[in-house]
């Protein structure tokens, strides 16, 4: 508590600060604070879209023009309230960022940020080449903001308006990281593939997160076509879009605070460049921008977390969360009854160009059943667990779940019909808390969105989320770290918080890839009872494992594959009789 409230007082000493700031600086300080205020926000955008998700964008300038140019028209020709033209900008942003999002967002690794800089390019040539907006010589006259009686008309009045906006979309945005969207969002920079296992809708999310990113630098622009009164297209190129990025990438391109810290030294450091630079190279051009350059590339090098996490070694660390275990538990899904079928594998196929790695495989899990799957290395066990679960679709084959064919549904789809799974090569986010990556396998179990996440409208279902990750986590026997990050474990612990992110999900079948590797003889005795006690339960498990003591002494039947093709299937004792496995598989051991 003594930490959270030395945080508070940092808060409160940076507010006071700023409240100050404009009645004691000088005008010129006022106005580079004001523009530190406006770059922060465009580059708050960018922290969502690029540090926390994963996306990087050039383009954000155009979006700054975008509600720059939209007030600017409205006021000046239509004599609209530059209040209404507010919302009007964030329309057509809004509109603009979703279509956009819609052909960009499907590029993958760096067809994107080269998408970014068409578009970038495209807007910025727009607003110079329409009459109506004035061409090359842009628009003026536009009228300043009136807030009751009060009339903004210098930089000085400006300053709170900037930065109060740019404090309550820092709170918005660190509530919104902070929930089930949020978590949602920072899956995406593991890869979609988790994501959309746990029945997250990825393109969904990262649609989200572009269009926010966007708004927000939409209203950067309405302030500052306010501000300025006068726009041309200047502003808005790529270079500005770049620079951009450069303040989020510098400042800390994951942290909410970096955009700040990161605008400021931008801002600060362009402006010292540029008196000093020409007088030292003796002619005049935008030579900051080759420091930029080199400032970038050192940033990469040696820092790049950014500016942010090495001031934050100076201040306290935040106090880990404590989870109340008195909120109400979630909803449970009926499970099947015991001993109905489950899931039927009838004719799986999978080629990989020449290679058919799963071959004509059938088998069947029943409710409260664990069916042991095993098979040498490479004989398809992976290949299958893909295929039934959607991350890598079947080429060929018939998959029924719960009564229902799944096999060319998307993976999100047979997440939310129960069934869950984990990933022989982890799939966890490293800098995350245990609790906060096993919370995602809870996402299908929310339903607030994320502008329910930006205004804590969301506290009471975050809470039964919180809760039912730490049961699963306890019931993992991961209890002692909870709040540690998910990197620093042991490997085989990583698997268990595999485990209770399934679990999470409420499943009613799970897939287990080879749960047990890594653990110790008590570490794998527990997971046997674990497992045990999930089956008594009704949950029906497909488990690849190749602890044959393990597997022996658990599996109600035992699949068991070579080549892609399935040998065998029995109960555990026929399968340690059948000669063609002995021969196989254990032919080396017997
Ligand atoms: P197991 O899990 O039983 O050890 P896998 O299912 O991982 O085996 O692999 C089966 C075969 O398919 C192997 O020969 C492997 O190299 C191949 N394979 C698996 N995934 C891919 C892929 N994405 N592309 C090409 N070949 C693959
Ligand atoms: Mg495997």
């Amino acid at each position: 508590m003594k930490r959270a409230a030395q945080g508070m007082h940092f808060l409160l000493v940076f507010m006071a600060a700023l409240v100050l700031a404009p009645l004691v600086l000088p005008e010129f300080y006022v106005t580079l604070l004001n523009y530190i205020g406006l770059y922060a926000i465009v580059a708050l955008g960018l922290v969502m879209l690029t540090g926390v998700g994963g996306l990087t964008s050039f383009g954000q300038a155009a979006f700054v023009g975008l509600g720059a140019y939209t007030s600017a028209y409205l006021t000046t020709v239509h004599g609209v309230s530059p209040w209404l033209t507010l919302p009007a900008g964030l329309l057509v942003t809004a509109a603009v960022a979703v279509s956009l999002g819609l052909v960009t967002l499907r590029l993958s690794g760096h067809f994107l940020p080269l998408g970014t800089i068409a578009w970038g390019i495209s807007l910025y040539y727009l607003f110079g080449n329409l009459a109506a907006l004035g061409g090359h010589t842009g628009i003026t006259g536009i009228p300043s903001l009136q807030l009751f009686d009060l009339e903004l008309k210098s930089g000085r009045e400006f300053f709170y308006l900037i930065w109060a906006v740019l404090l309550l979309i820092v709170l918005a945005t660190r509530n919104l990281l902070d929930s089930r969207e949020g978590r949602a969002i920072r899956a995406l920079r593991g890869g979609s593939l988790m994501a959309e296992a746990m029945g997250v809708n990825t393109p969904r999310a990262k649609i989200v997160i572009f269009t926010v990113a966007a708004l927000y630098a939409s209203v950067s622009g309405w302030l500052y076509a306010h501000l300025q009164r006068f726009v041309n297209p200047t502003p808005f190129s790529l270079t500005q879009g770049i620079e951009y990025l450069f303040m989020a990438v510098v400042g800390g391109v994951a942290h909410v605070w970096g955009a700040i810290v990161g605008a400021g030294l931008i801002t600060i450091l362009k402006q010292w460049l540029q008196d000093w630079l020409p007088r030292l190279v003796g002619e005049s051009g935008n030579f900051e921008v080759i420091v930029f350059g080199l400032l970038m590339i050192f940033v990469l090098q040696r820092a790049r977390d950014g500016v942010w996490p090495i001031v934050m070694r100076w201040f306290p660390k935040p106090v880990a969360r404590v989870i109340a275990h008195d909120s109400q538990p979630l909803a449970r899904r009926s499970l099947p009854e015991s001993g109905s079928l489950l899931l039927e594998v009838k004719d799986a196929s999978k080629r990989f160009g020449g290679l058919v790695a799963n071959d004509r495989v059938s088998f069947t899990v029943r409710a409260g059943e664990v069916m042991a799957l095993i098979g040498p290395n490479g004989a398809g066990k992976s290949t299958m667990f893909n295929g039934i679960s959607g991350v890598d679709p079947l080429s060929s084959g018939a998959v029924t779940f719960r009564g229902k064919r799944i096999e060319s549904l998307l993976a999100r789809d047979i997440a939310r019909l129960g069934m869950s799974r984990t990933f022989q090569h982890v799939r966890l986010l490293a800098g995350m808390s245990v609790i906060e990556n096993v919370a995602i396998g809870a996402h299908l179990r929310g339903r607030k969105s994320f502008v329910a996440a930006a205004c804590r409208a969301d506290r009471h279902e975050e809470a039964r989320l919180l809760r039912e990750a730490a049961v699963q986590i306890e019931r993992c026997g991961l209890a002692e770290q909870m709040y540690e990050a998910t990197g620093s474990l042991p490997l085989g612990r990583q698997r268990l918080v595999e485990i209770a992110r399934a679990l999470a999900a409420d499943p009613c079948l799970l897939l287990l890839d080879e749960p047990a590797a890594g653990l110790r003889y008590l570490e794998k005795q527990a997971l046997a009872d674990l497992l045990r006690r999930l089956r008594a339960e009704g949950i029906g498990i497909l488990l690849v494992e190749h602890d044959m003591d393990f597997v022996m002494g658990l599996a109600d039947r035992v699949v068991v594959m070579e080549f892609g093709r399935k040998l065998a299937v029995g109960l555990p004792e026929e399968i340690q009789r059948n000669p063609a496995v002995v021969e196989a598989y254990l032919g080396g051991v017997e």
